[in-house]
């Protein structure tokens, strides 16, 4: 059906991963160039788990570019509000695979094509047919990306779609964590519907305690659902009249890349048919049990978009 069309907005970009844990890019015997970028995870997500999603974005017209671009249609992912930057590159990112399993990131950005799309090279058709419109932070950091992203929003909004928001914080990007929290929560009150993890709760509340009280204060009267999600923990949900936890399911996980896209694609996938569950608390519980077992399939595999399950994936794990 094309009315329900997810329309996901901001970067793509490449992982240079190593191979081995614990020691920087250039000390590795070797690396693996994955692709990445949030809004485009979550797209792919979607078209795994069966939905019709679009990526508004912008590349560089480079080798890195048109790999990204031929991966999105690979998907199935339109890529009609995808454009090339004739002089920039494509964003990248190094990165180092701590021994506690953290990652960190070095990014080239200076600036790199996502950054320099301009209001003008927008989709505005295609981002008027999204039935739910979901973007990050990233896009935020400096013009002219940032009036294109605020721009997106408002056409998808005007149009009637649903706004769905993953700050996905990647702090060294920022010139300062203030900047970082002062564009975030300028457009916090406009999203329907948003999904932080803890660190990320902590950051933007300045608290510590991962609490209801502290969820809650997040909390702005356009909000439909607010989501925190917990890793081997599972998910917090809030809506105005009722919350909770959904647990997480055991796994081995192996790398957790790509585990919140997942599960948002799987939640947007089923919330994009239906936008009822948000009032149904049972409904929603069983949608967000369906969402944490794509998260958790995620972890058990390397890399974000090889690792995103297919339905048939999720029912075989949920049904094991
Ligand atoms: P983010 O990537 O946004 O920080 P999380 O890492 O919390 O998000 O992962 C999103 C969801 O994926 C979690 O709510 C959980 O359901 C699932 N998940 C993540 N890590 C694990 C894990 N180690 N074991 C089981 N499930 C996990």
């Amino acid at each position: 059906d094309a009315k329900n069309l997810i329309v996901s907005f901001g970067e793509m970009l490449i992982d240079f991963v190593p191979t081995v844990s614990g020691v920087s890019l250039a000390e590795a015997p070797g690396f693996l160039k994955a692709p990445g970028g949030a809004p485009a995870n979550v797209a792919i997500a979607v078209r795994r788990l069966g939905g019709k999603s679009a990526f508004v974005g912008k590349l560089g017209d480079d080798e890195f570019g048109i790999m990204l671009a031929k991966i999105l249609k690979e998907n199935g992912v339109n890529i009609d509000g995808i454009c090339f930057d004739k002089g920039a590159r494509t964003a990248l990112a190094f990165v180092t695979l701590k021994s506690d399993g953290d990652r960190e990131f070095m990014f080239y950005r200076n600036p790199s094509a996502d950054m320099l799309l301009i209001p003008d090279e927008l989709n505005l058709e295609l981002i008027r047919s999204a039935k739910v419109f979901h973007y990050g932070s990233i896009s935020l950091i400096v013009e002219p990306c940032r009036s294109a992203h605020l721009k997106a929003m408002e056409v998808a909004k005007e149009a009637g779609a649903l706004l769905s928001y993953d700050p996905n914080l990647r702090l060294p990007l920022w010139p300062s964590p203030e900047e970082a929290r002062k564009q975030i929560m300028s457009i916090w009150d406009q999203a329907e519907l948003i999904k932080v993890s803890d660190n990320e709760l902590e950051f933007l509340t300045g608290s510590d305690k991962i609490d209801d009280e502290t969820a809650m204060s997040l909390w702005h009267p356009n909000l439909k659902l607010l989501l925190v999600t917990l890793g081997d923990k599972g998910c917090n949900y809030y809506t105005k009249d009722f919350h909770g936890t959904v647990p997480a399911f055991p796994v081995k996980a192996v790398d957790t890349t790509g585990a919140g896209d997942s599960f948002v694609g799987a939640l947007l996938t089923k919330i994009v048919d239906d936008q009822s569950v948000l009032q149904d608390e049972a409904k929603l519980k069983e949608i967000l049990r369906y969402s944490c077992a794509c998260g958790a399939i995620t972890t058990t595999k390397k890399g974000a978009i090889p690792a995103l399950p297919s339905v048939a994936e999720v029912h075989t794990f949920l049904d094991a």
